[in-house]
């Protein structure tokens, strides 16, 4: 898939590599794993949102904007890569933050992202839970052009159809990779929640006739919900790229069942997830994302629904600087795992 014709930036450091996790692999049985290391994009500690924001802000640039505002969760990576990329490019950047997680202490709200949002200078306005936070930036964006300022407005995880083509490159990049060293790859396993990660994936291998099957773990909506939203933004990508019979919505899978009490909200799950990676792989998770796609992939191997037969490669999509802010989560219960051997 050709994606020269979309503006588009460097930002990342690409490829990043694809390695394989046998000492996980051989502790939890089943499948071969590999780990797709989207945690080592380098913008600001990297992730996911790097490889959307090299089409978004080339979009931004392209149409003579001179801020870009956009919103998120208190620990939002997406807006901590932003606020790195607008530094780069020296466009004004304004942020909202959803404060999403009810009850948080007081590092959630300090350290992590926000700390760095704080090196980046960054321009926060905080918002309560359950705000219309699309109608609250289209708000801010009639003011900046009131005041003779050109913003361009990014939905939160830059999820929108250009966007998404971070993760069509992803899936070109992944296919090659998998293609390169020969893997019987069936599988793509990550934490999905504003949908573009998982749109753009699934419009990629869908336009490069892959039959590999993604699936999302829900970090926040029930599974209905997610694969409806996944879906429409993985036709309209899909349309967007030229691939003329859109995405059946079998390609869209999504399990539910490792959210735990909410968005954001620690479970035992994705603790044995974090400590796991980072005692077996020496890789480090984060606890809102990638820790409970993680949880979901151990769970999948578990109930005997990924086995022997698979091959799978869990997409790392970053954030572990989050595991900072929940210091009052990891600290009380990290403890050395058993050894396997
Ligand atoms: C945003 C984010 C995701 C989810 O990606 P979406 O494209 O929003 O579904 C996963 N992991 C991390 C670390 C993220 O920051």
């Amino acid at each position: 898939m050709n994606l020269s014709q979309f503006p588009r930036i460097s930002l990342a450091h690409l490829p990043t590599p694809l390695e394989a996790m046998p000492r996980l692999s051989k502790l939890l049985g089943g499948p071969k794993l590999y780990v797709k290391r989207d945690d080592c994009t380098g913008l600001a500690s990297g992730g996911n949102k790097t490889r959307k924001l090299e089409f978004l802000m080339a979009d931004a640039l392209a149409q003579g904007a001179d801020t870009v505002i956009t919103q998120g969760a208190v620990q939002s990576n997406h807006v901590r890569q932003t606020l790195a990329a607008a530094a780069r490019l020296e466009l004004d950047c304004k942020i909202l933050l959803e404060t999403r997680v009810p009850d948080a202490p007081d590092t959630y709200n300090t350290s992590g992202n926000v700390l760095l949002d704080g090196l980046f200078g960054a321009d926060i306005d905080y918002r309560p839970s359950g705000t219309d936070m699309d109608a609250a930036m289209e708000e801010l964006a009639d003011t900046l052009r009131d005041s003779g300022r050109k913003p361009y407005v990014i939905p939160g995880g830059g999820s929108n159809r250009v966007g998404a083509l971070g993760y069509v490159d992803c899936a070109n990049e992944l296919t090659a990779q998998i293609a390169d060293r020969g893997l019987p790859v069936t599988k793509i396993v990550h934490g999905t929640g504003s949908t573009g990660t998982q749109a753009g994936l699934v419009a990629g291998l869908v336009a490069l006739n892959s039959s590999i099957d993604v699936i999302g773990v829900s970090v926040r909506a029930d599974e209905k919900t997610q694969i409806a939203k996944v879906h429409a933004l993985a036709t309209e990508t899909a349309k967007y790229i030229g691939v003329e019979d859109g995405v059946a919505e079998s390609r869209v899978q999504v399990r539910d069942q490792y959210v735990g009490d909410g968005y954001g909200i620690p479970t035992e799950g994705m603790l044995e997830a974090v400590q796991l990676c980072a005692q077996y792989e020496g890789i480090l998770l984060d606890p809102v994302y990638a820790g409970k796609g993680m949880a979901g992939l151990i769970g999948m191997i578990r109930n005997g629904e990924l086995t022997e037969e698979d091959a799978v490669v869990f997409l790392h999509t970053g954030g572990s600087v989050a595991l900072f802010a929940y210091d009052w989560f990891f600290n009380p219960k990290n403890k050395k795992l058993k050894a396997d051997e």
